[in-house]
Order: C-alpha cells, then sequence, then structure tokens
C-alpha cells in the first residue's frame, strides 16, 4: 500500500472513531475507472477493457446485529444518516445513501444475512465525471459487509449486486462494466471482460515500463440531455439486433458486417449504431493482441478510429471531447479517445512520458482560445481493484 493509501485509511478509521465511538472493524478501498476501450458495447453483450484508477474511495466499516444501517461520507455535508435494513425500499432514496443502502438490499435481497453496519466513507474519485465515482462507493461497501459477514463471495459475484443495487435499488440502468472492474482489476493491467459470460482476462498494461503515460482530461462538462440520447442509444441497438435477428449487436461477426448493414436497407440511424458497436468489439480484440504481444504504442490509432466511430456513426461526443482527441493528437499523443458515455466527462490520451509536458499545455491552450473551461488532465497509473485496507 502506498503512503498516501495509508494515511487516508488511517484518517478515515479517525473519523469513524470519532462519529461512532469506537474503532472500526476494518478500512477497504475500491477504485474508480477509466474504460481504455470498447464503449456503448456493454450493453449489447460485447467486449470492454477498464483499468482501475489510482483513486479510490475508502470506507471505515464495522458490523451490527440490530439491524441498524448508519451511514456517513466526509465529502457529503450532513450528519449521520441512520436507517434499517428491514426498511431499505428501492427507489425511495434520492441522496447519495442509496448507493451503499442499495449494495445492503441487494445483498439481502439475494439471501445474505446482513445484519446492520455502521459505515463512515471518503472518496478521491471525481463524482460525475464518467470515472464511476458511484460503482467505487458501491463496491467497497459490498467487499467490507462480504469479510465482515463472512459472505465468501468472489469480486464478480460483488459487482453484479452492486449493479443491482444501482439498477434497481438507485434507479440507473448502467451495464456490469463499472464494478467489475472497481471489484476485479488487478495493477498494472487492465481487464478484458465479456459482458455476456463475465469471463475476464487480465491483459498487461504497464505503460511507466515503456516510458508512455495515460491522461485523464475531465472536461468538466455535462451536457443535460445524456439521459434521453443513452436510451435512444440502447432501443436504436436493441432495434439493430432485432432486425438482424441475434439475441445481441455481439452476435455479428466483424467480417459479415457489411452484409448486415446491406441487409439493414435504408435505416441508416440503426445503420450508424450497428456498424459502431461491431467496429468497436473488434478494435477491443484487437488492442487485446497488441497488448500480449506487447506492442502497446500500436493501441494508439485504434483509440482515434474508437472516438471517430463515436462522434460520427454512434454520435455520443461533444465538442469538448473532440477538441481533447484533435488537440492531443496534433500535440503529438499516440492516440486518444473519450471515455465514458459521452456527451461531456472525461477523454483518454495516451503519449509518450517526453510529450506530456507539450500535450498538457497544448490541451490548456485549446480550451482556452475555444472560451471551454479549463480541463482537470490527471495521470492515470493502472492500479489494484478492490481490496482491504486495515
Ligand atoms: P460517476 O459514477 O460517473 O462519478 P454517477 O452519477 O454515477 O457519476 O455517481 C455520482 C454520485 O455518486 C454522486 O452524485 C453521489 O450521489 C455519489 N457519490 C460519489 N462519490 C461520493 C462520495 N465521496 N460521498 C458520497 N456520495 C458520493
Ligand atoms: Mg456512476
Amino acid at each position: 500500500m502506498s503512503e498516501s493509501s495509508a494515511a487516508a485509511a488511517e484518517a478515515v478509521a479517525a473519523r469513524f472513531e470519532e462519529l461512532y465511538g469506537s474503532a472500526p472493524d476494518g478500512v477497504w478501498a475500491a477504485p474508480g475507472r477509466v474504460n481504455l476501450i470498447g464503449e456503448h458495447t456493454d450493453y449489447n453483450d460485447g467486449f470492454v477493457m477498464p483499468f482501475a484508477l489510482p483513486h479510490t474511495a475508502v470506507a471505515a466499516v464495522s458490523r451490527r446485529d440490530d439491524g441498524v444501517l448508519r451511514l456517513h461520507s466526509a465529502d457529503v455535508e450532513g450528519p449521520v444518516v441512520e436507517l434499517t435494513v428491514d426498511g431499505l425500499t428501492p427507489g425511495s432514496d434520492r441522496r447519495w445513501t442509496a448507493y451503499p443502502a442499495g449494495v445492503v438490499w441487494a445483498l439481502r435481497e439475494a439471501g445474505h444475512a446482513v445484519t446492520g453496519a455502521d459505515v463512515h466513507l471518503a472518496s478521491t474519485v471525481p463524482a460525475g465525471a464518467g470515472l464511476s465515482s458511484s460503482a467505487a462507493l458501491e463496491v467497497v461497501v459490498a467487499l467490507a459487509l462480504n469479510d465482515l459477514f463472512g459472505l465468501g463471495l468472489r469480486g464478480w459475484q460483488l459487482a453484479r449486486l452492486s449493479q443491482r443495487a444501482e439498477n434497481v435499488y438507485v434507479g440507473a440502468p448502467v451495464g456490469i462494466m463499472d464494478q467489475t472492474a472497481s471489484a476485479c482489476c488487478e495493477a498494472g493491467h487492465a481487464l478484458f471482460l465479456d459482458t455476456r459470460d463475465l469471463s475476464q482476462r487480465q491483459i498487461p498494461f504497464d505503460l511507466a515500463a515503456e516510458g508512455m503515460r495515460l491522461l485523464v482530461v475531465d472536461t468538466q462538462v455535462k451536457h443535460s440531455h445524456s439521459e434521453g440520447e443513452y436510451g435512444k442509444r440502447r432501443e436504436g441497438c436493441e432495434k439493430g439486433a432485432a432486425l438482424l435477428g441475434v439475441d445481441a449487436l455481439r452476435d455479428v461477426p466483424y467480417d459479415d458486417l457489411d452484409a448486415a448493414l446491406a441487409r439493414l436497407g435504408e435505416d441508416e440511424e440503426v445503420r450508424r449504431l450497428v456498424r459502431h458497436v461491431v467496429t468497436e468489439d473488434h478494435r477491443v480484440e484487437q488492442v487485446v493482441s497488441l497488448l500480449e504481444s506487447g506492442d502497446t504504442r500500436a493501441v494508439g490509432p485504434l483509440l482515434v478510429e474508437g472516438h471517430t466511430s463515436l462522434r460520427d456513426d454512434f454520435r455520443v461526443s461533444c465538442p469538448e471531447l473532440d477538441l481533447v482527441v484533435d488537440t492531443a493528437v496534433t500535440a503529438g499523443a499516440l492516440g486518444a479517445r473519450m471515455t465514458g458515455g459521452g456527451f461531456g466527462g472525461s477523454a483518454i490520451v495516451l503519449a509518450e512520458e517526453t510529450d506530456v509536458p507539450a500535450i498538457t499545455k497544448a490541451l490548456e491552450e485549446a480550451f482556452a482560445s475555444a472560451g471551454f473551461k479549463t480541463p482537470r488532465v490527471f495521470e492515470a497509473v493502472p492500479s489494484a481493484g478492490a481490496r482491504r485496507v486495515r
């Protein structure tokens, strides 16, 4: 454990003791993530390839056996929120507490005897930046309860239950990628995940060892129409699958793409969505084989191809994200693309270490002259998934 994460665990444990009057049973951490490649493929049963950020949600937790659930976040103003495990009702809570409470609800719904807990948490994952602060929150609580109640659940099972918490209790129709990344990633690796059967493979992705860096550029914008647009894309993909007679677009082989597009006839909207999903799944497979053969630099152009596809075919980019990609590539980046659902949020930039200062400067200048808010740029080191830290 790094010095800073040991200090974070210490601080969260100390605050827990102030709030609840005794030391926590333990402290756990779960990271946010970025997706290297494989965007809008998860609800098409396809491939994704996230890696974990060094940024984590850290939770100090004690078990209780009296049915009481107490929740507190260092990052939200307000007193401890007290609930009862029997009273947890999906859709009843619009606050941040729905995420951890939803996990308790999902565990109990699945038959696990979780009889209460005291929780205090703090997170360094920026919220709402497309870096999955919500999954970090869910997974850290799921892992803590798994340990404290001896549930014996594996990472992918905790991810499934956390997804259920977010889908049903919080009411957000998210895929399985974020929670799986937070629960299962390993340091120095990206996670190749098949969202159909949840099979996964750790793919070496140790950029520092090869003189490269991956930057996350948080545009700090969120265009408000994003949820409705997300729903439309999902429906369009389902329509495409139905027209092609497959369960999901994942079942359209890349080699048959032209024939499939021809069969879609005049429906240009659906054709574009299908083309993105099928080529994107193919790009994930290409990135996997490049990384496994040690050809990391060759990943760059595939990131740009993926961005172009998201911009022109899937149409989920925005001027700020396009500006990151164009500026970074012009300034010498190996590749760049938007990451996450789109319409704002973050982009990633793959670059030689020596080019990072020039790229960062170019981004700042380009955003200033476009009149956009200054983006937050930080380096993302592929880091460990959820773990107990104390
Ligand atoms: P993302 O997961 O992309 O960051 P979401 O909208 O899915 O964005 O999740 C953000 C929400 O998660 C916040 O609005 C808040 O309710 C909750 N959240 C994230 N981090 C914290 C935190 N440190 N403390 C309390 N709630 C948090
Ligand atoms: Mg989220």
